[in-house]
């Protein structure tokens, strides 16, 4: 598991006392414990190679000195290689929302803590950045669903568009829209229907959709205990409706992390939020230092 990597790599490099350089032996046994580390995460094969590849290259040879053991040296290259997968190059720190009404597509599958992840965000920028929030459920299959929101709604102090029975998902995005621009609101934020599977129906509903919002942002939500899984979510959803960045929810489980390391590897987009438990404020932007300390443990 990520949580025993330190250890792990501790252990390899307790039985070596010398100094000097690390030799590429001393490496590749470490690195044997940082690949099988990395699959126990749920990491996808080819990333925990190329992940493996560039810090054998780093660690071969690194300068060992009395002030630092082997180990921590080993353990320090991996955690700056982690931020550096995790992190990027350019991810944005805040939320496009200037030219108000802004809107905010949420998407993901049923169950990946969309909703609670619309409200949680429109709570956060109304207490931190002061914002107008509207929000509205597009989740005509599922009226509970639309409840579910108007309640986080009320919850939160944050307005729900009312519910017209009968309206389709573009109706009601334009609707939003509308409402967002008259009511003078600062963002709405339409949260979309979720299915168990990616199917083209919610596909094709997602696209109308995002045509007739035009959104700033285009916010993935997908399950981080699902390791491998919410990778593919997120190509797809990348691939068919384009998506801005990711929230990866359950962080606050015993998961193993996998997800966080290979989504910004594979999809090329930015983790910018994660979820941290079932609360309202249960959530913080994405801190690669974080989950790189809590993958070394
Ligand atoms: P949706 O179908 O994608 O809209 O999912 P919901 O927002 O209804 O969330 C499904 C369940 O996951 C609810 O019980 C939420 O409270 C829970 N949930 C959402 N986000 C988190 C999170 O970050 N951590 C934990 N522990 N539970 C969460």
């Amino acid at each position: 598991m990520f949580e025993n990597l330190s250890d792990r790599l501790g252990g390899v490099f307790d039985r070596l006392t010398k100094q000097g350089a690390l030799s590429e032996d001393d490496v590749t046994a470490a690195m044997r414990e940082v690949r099988v580390a990395l699959l126990e995460a749920d990491v996808s094969l080819p990333v925990a190679r190329s992940f493996v590849k560039s810090v054998t290259a780093k660690a071969t040879g690194a300068a060992v000195t009395k002030s630092i053991t082997p180990g921590q040296q080993v353990v320090k290259i991996v955690h700056d290689e982690l931020i550096k997968v995790l992190q990027g190059e350019d991810a944005p720190d805040a939320l496009r929302i200037d030219n108000p009404p802004a809107p905010i597509l949420m998407v993901g599958l049923q169950g990946s803590g969309k909703t609670t992840t619309t409200a949680k965000l429109a709570k956060r920028l109304k207490d931190r950045e002061k914002k107008r929030v509207l929000m509205a459920s597009l989740d005509t299959q599922r009226p509970a669903a639309m409840e579910q929101l108007a309640i986080l709604g009320q919850q939160v102090g944050v307005d729900t568009l009312p519910i017209v029975p009968g309206e389709n998902a573009v109706q009601i995005a334009k609707r939003a829209k509308q409402q967002a621009t008259l009511g003078g609101y600062d963002v709405y934020m339409l949260d979309t229907a979720g299915r168990l599977h990616i199917d083209q129906v919610l596909m094709d509903e997602v696209q109308a959709v995002r045509d007739v919002a035009n959104p700033r942002e285009t916010l993935l939500v997908v399950d981080g205990l699902t390791g491998q899984d919410a990778v593919n979510v997120a190509t797809e959803f990348d691939g068919k409706v384009g998506i801005s960045g990711v929230v990866l929810t359950r962080m606050d489980g015993d998961g193993r992390g996998g997800a966080a390391l290979s989504m910004r590897a594979v999809t090329g987009k930015p983790i910018r939020f994660v979820g941290l438990g079932e609360k309202m404020d249960a959530i913080e932007v994405f801190d690669a230092h974080r989950i790189a300390g809590r993958i070394l443990g």
